[in-house]
């Protein structure tokens, strides 16, 4: 099933002439209306008609988060400020927020974008979707909204928290789609679990998105054995529409992204250099279909890599591989870099641990990671608790090279947020 089968199915080389025409409409644009970019264009000494090719696009200025946050609020608009329909701020994970704008255009266009992506997974008119995404600046909830009414769905506007209201409402109102972060996709099922519902026998749920945050497959794996059900991973950032810009499909392997929409490249995020398809690097994207603020070659900082067989799906736009972390999320540890998505693995893999769990480095280089028990498997005695301690500590030590301190804590009793998690506090004294 497709929402719009000429354009998910276009051929690669159809795709890029579309690209190509899109590229040089972009450049032209910002090179009238944004100072940044005509400053930036003029000392990488391209001018407008330079770009008559794909490759070309490597001759382009990168736009990095400090630019974003240097031309707060509306330096990088593209558009006279009454031509806005709607703003939204990026969540501010690493730092302040960014503004980003919309036209009215951008918000229906992120909308059909969406409502490719729930087809893709099978989602039609009569499927009910229970957004537990913060509703307000961040683009995840609204942008999603939009875009399921437009695909047909029913959509409850949930909110995230308050779990004993989500579930009444998936009882009630027969939810069969829920979109939420892995980390609160976690909590709710612990929550259930300790509440006595059962997702097979009391709910209708069918699905999940699952967005926002890096997470591993075993994540993917829990959160679909304890709801019983298929979920997908969501991949967005702020500054090109939100929510929606890969996607998996019913294969589940690899996000499609909408490559009409978005020139991809994948670069070395040390030398800013492309890297060979297949290998892992910085995800960049240019816009190819924004009218309020076009961004050029926008450095994500995520690390992916490009897939680049074709998809049995019959989709020709090329699929991303699970987002393995941010750049800026690595850690250096002892000497080690690791990442929080390491750690997140290895702990999903071991059944008698709960779900949530919090990485804390303190003084020089002592790490701590705290992590929740399973409610069947908190029984209390302190002689096992100490040996699964001592089991998830080697565990990590033979996935990161670095053995951390582990405790074990009772399920419900680390902290929750109700946006995006925070698992790692750093509080050395470097
Ligand atoms: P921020 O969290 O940086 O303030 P956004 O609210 O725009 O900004 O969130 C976008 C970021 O969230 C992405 O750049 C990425 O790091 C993370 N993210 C979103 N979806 C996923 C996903 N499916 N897998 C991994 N990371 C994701
Ligand atoms: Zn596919």
């Amino acid at each position: 099933m497709y929402w719009q089968p000429d354009i998910e199915t276009l051929p690669a080389k159809s795709l890029q002439e579309l690209q190509l025409q899109r590229l040089c409409e972009v450049v032209a644009r910002v090179a009238a209306t944004v100072p940044l970019y005509q400053r930036k264009l003029a000392e990488a000494g391209v001018r407008t008609d330079d770009i008559r090719s794909l490759a070309d696009v490597h001759r382009l200025p990168f736009t990095t988060n400090a630019d974003l946050r240097e031309n707060y609020p509306a330096g990088l608009l593209a558009l006279p400020r009454n031509e806005v329909a709607r703003l939204h701020t990026s969540s501010g994970t690493t730092g302040k927020p960014k503004a980003l704008f919309f036209s009215r255009r951008d918000v229906d266009q992120a909308a059909e974008l969406i409502a490719r992506c729930l087809v893709m997974t099978g989602c039609s008119h009569g499927d009910v979707l229970q957004n537990m995404m913060t509703y307000g600046l961040f683009t995840g909830a609204l942008v999603m909204h939009y875009g399921a009414e437009k695909a047909g769905l029913m959509v409850i506007p949930a909110g995230p928290g308050n779990s004993e209201r989500q579930l009444m409402l998936m009882q009630d109102f027969r939810t069969t789609v829920f979109h939420t972060t892995p980390s609160y996709a976690l909590y709710l099922a612990d929550f259930m679990e300790k509440a006595g519902v059962d997702a097979r026998r009391d709910l209708a749920l069918r699905k999940a998105f699952i967005g926002a945050e890096a997470h591993s497959e075993e994540t993917r794996r829990k959160i679909e054995g304890a709801f019983g059900i298929d979920a997908y991973n969501s991949y967005g950032l702020s500054e090109t529409n939100g929510p929606g810009v890969a996607f998996e499909c019913e294969q589940k392997h690899g996000m499609h992204l909408w490559e009409d929409n978005f020139l991809l490249e994948i670069i070395d995020p040390a030398t800013g250099e492309p890297v060979p398809d297949g290998e892992r690097g910085e995800l960049v994207l240019t816009t190819l279909n924004r009218e309020a603020m076009p961004l050029l070659r926008n450095r994500s900082r995520d690390l992916t890599a490009v897939i680049p067989e074709p998809c049995p799906c019959g989709r020709t736009h090329r699929r991303l591989t699970r987002i393995t972390g941010r750049a800026d999320d690595m850690l250096v540890v002892r000497g080690v870099n690791l990442y929080p998505q390491q750690i997140e693995r290895v702990l999903m893999g071991v059944p008698e641990l709960g779900r949530n769990y919090l990485i804390h480095l303190r003084g020089l280089d002592e790490m701590t990671v705290k992590v929740e028990l399973a409610p069947a498997s908190f029984d209390g005695r302190a002689e096992n608790l100490l040996r699964l301690e001592g089991r998830v500590a080697e565990k990590l030590r033979a996935e990161i090279l670095v053995k951390p301190r582990v405790e074990l804590a009772a399920p419900g009793t680390l902290p929750v947020s109700e946006g995006k998690a925070r698992r790692v506090i750093d509080e050395r004294v470097l």
